[in-house]
Formats: C-alpha cells, structure tokens, sequence
C-alpha cells in the first residue's frame, strides 16, 4: 500500500529533507583529491547527529557506515573506509537522516579535482534524467511516465539504465512502496496521488547496463568497469508541480 502523507508528516519530511540535503552538500564540499572516505562519511555523521537528526543508512540490514560512498565503476553502496580520493574520481555520495519519525534520502555525484569530459556528461546526464523524470511527477499520471522519461533521456545520450535498483516510497520507513524503477512504459504503473512521497534515484552506467557485486557484501559495481553516477531527491506529489523535500537540490 502506498502511504499518502498527511501536511503535519510533510512538514516532518521537509524538516528531514533538509537535513538529508545539507548532509549531502558538505559530503560534496569534502569530494577532494587526498581525503578518505572515511573522513566524509564521519563528518557527515557528526553533522546529522548535531542536527538532532539520526543516520538512516546506519546499521540499515546491516549496512556498517552513515553514508554510502562509491567511487568511479562503483554505483551505489559503497562502504567508506582507507580509500583516498584521487584527481579524476567521481563519488557518488548517498545519504539519510531520521528526525521526527520520518526520513529524507538523496543522493549526488561529485567530482574530484578535474575530472574527463566523459565523467562530466555522465554526471550531467544522469541528473537531469531525474528531471526529466520528474516532470511526470504529478498526480494523475502513471508512476512509470516517470521511468519512462528517466531511461528514454539516459538512453538517447548514450548511457544506460541500472535495472537491479529502483527508486522507492520514502516516509517513515526508508523504503516504502512503491517501487519506482528508472525503466518502464508510459502509461504503466500505479496512479500518483497528492500526499505520496517518493525517492526518485536514477542510477547510470557509461557502459553496459549490467552489475556486479563484491565481495564485502555490500558495494555494487558496474560489470564491464565503466564509471557510473547516481542522483536522487525525495519528492512530495502535489495537485501541481512536484515539491523536492531534500533542498537544495544540487
Ligand atoms: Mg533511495
């Protein structure tokens, strides 16, 4: 069952949306050649905590650090640890915060120093998928206009579309339905309705769209070692335009 918010769990969720984001933004501003992740992911959880606010990522079935970091071929999952940032990486940071009974999640990725123009198109690709994706975002429309939109434009600038790892409902559980993955048909899926909030989280390949995970358990990579990115914002649905709860957006 999809759960609609009520506006008092809204106002919850922007306050965790905000924390969400700003978490997300200092994780960027620390992306720099010769910092561990490591580091990030301790003064990220230093930030959250002084907030008020607890990592959701946490000990999440398990997960062992506040904050997903995965580095270049990684996409998502990646544990921090010794691994030192160098010029060329792109860092896909993924982040979440409780407060109030309710989470924020987003995701973003950075560059390190200078990074190929390949990396940035990747970056830049993979961001404005959400946006295009979310241009569906409404009530009335069918949840995969949105997966539609997201892997048409991905597709058409020659990237391609994780399928293993969808976006999702997000309110008091991090993971809520629906599933909302970053393929599909126009016209599919459940109607949206005002009152749903979701986590709309294009993850994409350079390469071929096929994964591989390692051995720790946890991080997933792309199979052929191409660099992959991700990006995500919490979403409320509204009678009008989409409200993205974990602002700034990037
Ligand atoms: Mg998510």
């Amino acid at each position: 069952m999809i759960v609609l918010k009520s506006s008092h769990e809204i106002d919850l969720m922007r306050r965790a949306g905000k924390i969400t984001a700003a978490a997300r933004a200092l994780a960027g501003e620390m992306v720099k050649p010769g910092v561990t992740t490591q580091e990030i992911n301790n003064a990220v959880e230093h930030f959250i905590r002084k907030e008020g606010a607890i990592p959701s990522f946490l000990h999440y079935n398990g997960f062992p650090a506040s904050v997903c970091i995965s580095v270049n071929d990684e996409i998502i999952h990646g544990i921090p640890g010794k691994r030192v940032l160098q010029e060329g990486d792109i860092v896909s940071i993924d982040v979440g915060a409780y407060i109030g009974g309710f989470h924020g999640d987003c995701a973003a990725t950075f560059p390190c120093g200078t990074i190929s123009p390949e990396a940035q198109n990747l970056i830049n690709v993979t961001r404005q998928s959400f946006f295009e994706g979310i241009q569906f975002a409404k009530e009335g429309q069918r949840l995969q206009d949105m997966s539609a939109a997201i892997q048409a434009y991905a597709e058409s600038h020659g990237c391609s579309v994780v399928r293993e790892y969808v976006g999702h409902g997000v309110g008091t559980k991090m993971h809520e339905p629906p599933e909302i993955p970053n393929y599909g048909h126009a016209g599919r899926g459940p109607r949206l309705l005002r009152g749903m909030t979701l986590a709309i989280e294009p993850m994409i390949n350079a390469g071929k769209a096929a994964i591989t995970q390692l051995s720790d358990g946890w991080t997933v990579k792309t199979a052929d070692g191409s660099l992959s990115a991700h990006y995500e914002n919490t979403i409320l649905i509204t009678d009008g335009e989409p409200e993205i709860l974990t602002v700034p957006a990037i």
